[in-house]
């Protein structure tokens, strides 16, 4: 079928997870998986990576659901909020959950449900968690007997950035609340590191958090330009050119005229828009690749559709178009982070995955799973 599709490279991911598995000592491996896999499709990438792997990360109740009935028997860590309602599906399901607060915790402990918590440290991100001056509060949840704390974590904000030291003063602060706490729990380890503090600064805790690594992208330029770590990009994005056409200079290009040709041009239309995830931020800025070349993004990005230019180029309808062959550039292009460009990849795109060569399973949110 040619329609704008995703396709995830299995032998990729596993190469980019063994790569970092091989620095990280003796530290556990943590796949963060939020956001369906930073929407590249949850269910078939935890599957195919649960046995190199020790735990898996979400953001929500549901995601982890969805990764149980999936067939995922490896812990499961729900790294923000659990409604009370939801306790007794986490306990049920045995999904681990994020304790930042004492109020909440003791409401959750008097549900009665047996439950495993992970201590949430704010050492400096400023989201959530206990902060160094509230150690006797965390000192507190060892009496709620329905939580049994088996780890405690926090979160760097800048660890992909040049300047290291706000990272180093965050793991001090980690360590130092640590030390204060260890002894009242009987933590199996604990855990700090993200991909940036994985592959850059080599923080081995005792688990490490990655996520877009795993997918093969670099949190950062300057991450990239400071770990001996190579990893590959696992997704590439392809649509189709629908209509091709030779245009005379004075002719307007999509909504608002915003693009006026000044010179005769040739102009492809292709199947992707805003509603596949391609932000109209893109319009007169994004460019995307078919046979090779860059070809640029004329006037306004449509809901399902855009132009580009493919002057010069032998392009005929039917002809394959990628995005997102360099997403660390396009997302700057547009003041974002391939973090924002990757999850906004809405549900109407296929995701297609290869292994060995050969494609072993398709998911099509929206329709029928059509047989690939
Ligand atoms: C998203 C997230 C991560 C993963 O971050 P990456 O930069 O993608 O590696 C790790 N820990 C927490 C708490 C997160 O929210």
């Amino acid at each position: 079928m040619q329609e704008t599709y995703l396709e995830i490279n299995i032998d990729k991911i596993r190469n980019n997870i063994l790569k970092i598995k091989k620095i990280s000592e003796n530290s556990k491996f943590c796949a963060v998986v939020k956001a369906n896999a930073y929407g590249l499709g949850s269910d078939v990438i935890c599957r195919e990576i649960e046995d190199i792997v020790d735990y898996f990360a979400v953001a929500r109740l549901s995601e982890a659901l969805l990764l149980r009935r999936a067939g995922i028997i490896k812990p499961i860590l729900i790294l923000g909020y659990v409604g009370l309602d939801d306790i007794e599906k986490c306990s049920r399901n045995d999904i681990d959950i994020s304790i930042y607060d004492f109020g909440l915790a003791q409401e959750i402990n008097k549900l009665g449900y047996k439950i495993r918590g992970h201590v949430v440290l704010d050492t400096g991100h400023g989201r959530i968690g206990f902060r160094e001056d509230e150690i006797s509060q965390i000192k507190k949840l060892k009496d709620l007997k329905n939580i049994d704390i088996i780890s405690a974590f926090s979160h760097f904000a800048t660890a992909d950035e040049e300047d290291n030291s706000f990272t180093i003063k965050q793991e001090e602060i980690f360590d130092r609340i640590i030390d204060q706490v260890k002894d009242d729990f009987a933590f199996e380890f604990v855990h700090l590191a993200n991909s940036a503090a994985t592959i850059r600064q080599k923080i081995f805790k005792g688990m490490n958090r990655v996520g877009i690594s795993l997918y093969g992208l670099y949190p950062s330029i300057v991450v990239k330009d400071n770990t001996e770590i190579e990893l590959e990009k696992i997704f590439k994005l392809y649509t189709y050119v629908h209509f091709v056409k030779e245009i005379e200079a004075g002719t307007p290009i999509s909504y608002g005229r915003t693009f006026v040709s000044d010179k005769p041009m040739k102009v492809a239309s292709v199947a992707i828009g805003y509603a596949d995830g391609y932000n109209r931020l893109f319009s007169n800025k994004g460019q995307v690749y078919i046979k090779g070349k860059a070809c640029k993004v004329l006037g306004r990005v449509c809901m399902d559709q855009m132009m580009v230019d493919v002057s010069g180029l032998d392009v005929k309808i039917g002809e394959k178009v990628e995005i997102y062959r360099d997403i660390d550039r396009d997302a700057d292009l547009i003041g974002t982070i391939s973090y924002e460009l990757m999850t906004n990849i809405s549900m109407r795109v296929k995701r297609i995955y290869i292994k060995n060569g050969e494609v072993i399973e398709a998911r099509d949110y929206l329709g029928e799973l059509n047989e690939s």
